[in-house]
């Protein structure tokens, strides 16, 4: 059975970390080995995009990742996510190439996909011609390179180089100020979500979503297909931007996509919308993610720079779920150095953060439901005294998410019964999964079992104060609205 996710052994940085890593798999995580350490070095969710690779590729990570997992008594949850109708260019015969300032270049639907050259690329977007007007400014690879257009020619959009750079296969292409995507689910997200339910992943994230109709789409197909994880919209395009409250409420979490959301919004206005889309997804209890360059001189570099070790504090700052890591680990030289490095930063964030506990409690506001009541209730307590952590008995994670709506220091375990309830909450802050069935010890035994387990985890201690929420009947979801707090007893002799 799945241990709690205290993780690493001998890793100090994870007994302690409360904001989640996500780390996308890639070539550099394709041994048994570098998925090994990745797991070791604390990551919590793995991230599998559909934008690179086939089905076969997507179904042998993620059996990889599970079994490993389970070898070493870890819960990983798995994000997938949609490639949506990103414009991103085709292949180099030789990988990449190199773009040198003034130099021209041509951008071209009709050309050989996977014959690129240092003058000229395949596009996967036919309408680019028509789309395109001299005088635009291009962006290639989440705005590192810039092309300006100087003529379109039949198919072939002409440009000159005036920001060059290393450029690989298959890197996405924008035009500045937005305006090239179109809907939000291609034909291949469609087919790709069948995959994903296939799949089994917990969470799907998908790109593009213009407004809540395009989230609830994604449910509709996810469901119909027999998939049973959330929904993660992905922020990251102007009109998302203008309906941020009905995207945030149709979906279980949100990501702020940094790369292409830079680029269509400008790069200046990042911080803001970063902290305000945050604090809206908290504050409606979704869960929310930040992602792009996160570490990402960390591709080669053996340490971050000080601005990325900033950034990731910030985001923890900022109250994040959870911090993504992308081509870090996907193709970087050390996947799992990043992650340590990665959850060092966020325990001394926490620890920062943890010195200031006045704005921990929910003040205001109205409370709908019993466990959302009962999740304020708790955690105003734990906050104001020496609690040394939070049990909730829980079916769907619905009461632990509440709960970690709101600051704290304290450690909440999800002990639950569902495997993917365990996966489900890798994402929620402070809050780790315990598997334990609530519907097996006898009534009298539920307390001490409870108290067994923590000591066993060494999670608590005999004499320590901890609060155990419940439903009046064990094993059914929704239905808590008890907490209580009691003194953890060991075993009677
Ligand atoms: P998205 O817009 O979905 O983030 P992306 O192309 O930026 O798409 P990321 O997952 O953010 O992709 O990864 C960053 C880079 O890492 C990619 O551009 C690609 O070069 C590389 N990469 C990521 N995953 C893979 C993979 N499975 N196979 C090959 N390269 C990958
Ligand atoms: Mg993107
Ligand atoms: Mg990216």
């Amino acid at each position: 059975a799945a241990r709690a996710q205290l993780s690493a052994p001998g890793s100090e940085a994870n007994m302690t970390r409360r904001t989640k890593i996500v780390a996308t798999l890639g070539p550099a995580t394709d041994t048994d080995r570098a998925l090994s350490d990745l797991i070791a070095a604390g990551v919590d969710l793995v991230r599998v995009n559909f934008s690179h690779g086939a089905f076969d590729d997507h179904a042998r990570r993620i059996a990889r990742i599970r079994t490993l997992a389970t070898k070493a008594g870890r819960v990983v949850g798995i994000l997938g996510d949609l490639r949506g109708p990103k414009v991103r260019i085709q292949r180099f015969a030789s990988g990449k190439t190199l773009l040198v300032d003034g130099e021209s270049f041509a951008l071209d639907p009709s050309f050989d996909p996977d014959a690129g050259t240092d003058k000229v690329v395949g596009v996967a977007y036919e309408s680019l011609p028509r789309d395109v007007r001299k005088g635009d400014t291009l962006l290639l690879n989440d705005g590192l390179i810039a092309l300006e257009v100087t003529r379109v020619e039949g198919t072939r959009v002409h440009t000159r180089v005036t920001m060059g750079g290393e450029i690989s296969d298959m890197k996405g292409l924008n035009k500045l100020g937005g305006g090239l995507s179109a809907g939000a689910l291609t034909d291949k997200d469609r087919e790709d979500i069948r995959m994903a339910a296939e799949l089994g992943v917990d969470y799907l994230a998908v790109s593009f979503v213009r407004n809540a109709d395009d989230v609830r789409e994604a449910w509709d197909l996810l469901r119909a297909a027999g998939g049973e994880g959330r929904i993660v919209a992905k922020i990251e395009r102007r009109d998302a931007i203008e309906h941020l409250e009905e995207i945030i409420d149709a979906s279980s979490a949100v990501m702020v996509a940094r790369g292409d959301l830079g680029v269509e919004v400008g790069y200046a206005e990042l911080t803001g919308l970063q902290k305000r889309i945050i604090g809206l997804a908290r504050a409606r209890n979704r869960l929310v993610i930040t992602a792009t360059q996160m570490m990402e001189s960390m591709i080669y570099a053996p340490v971050p720079t000080r601005a990325e070790v900033s950034d990731v504090a910030n985001a923890v700052m900022d109250d994040t779920d959870a911090v993504m890591l992308s081509a870090e680990t996907a193709v970087g030289k050390h996947p799992a150095k990043v992650v340590q490095a990665m959850a060092q930063v966020i325990v001394g964030a926490e620890k920062w953060q943890t010195s200031n506990r006045s704005d921990m409690q929910r003040v205001v506001g109205h409370f709908n439901f019993t466990d959302e009541a009962i999740a304020a209730a708790v955690m105003y307590t734990a906050n104001h005294m020496d609690v040394r952590a939070i049990v909730a008995l829980t079916e769907s994670g619905s009461t632990a998410l509440w709960m970690s709506r709101i600051r704290s220091d304290i450690p909440i375990y999800a002990f639950t019964r569902h495997a993917a309830t365990q996966r489900r909450v890798t994402l929620y802050r402070g809050v780790y999964p315990v598997a334990f069935d609530v519907t097996h010890p006898a009534p009298e035994q539920m307390y001490p079992s409870i108290f067994q387990r923590l000591i066993d985890d060494g999670l608590a201690a005999e004499g320590d104060l901890i609060i155990v929420t419940k439903g009046e009947f064990s094993g059914v979801s929704g239905g808590t609205n008890t907490m209580k707090i009691v003194k953890v007893q060991g075993a009677q002799p």
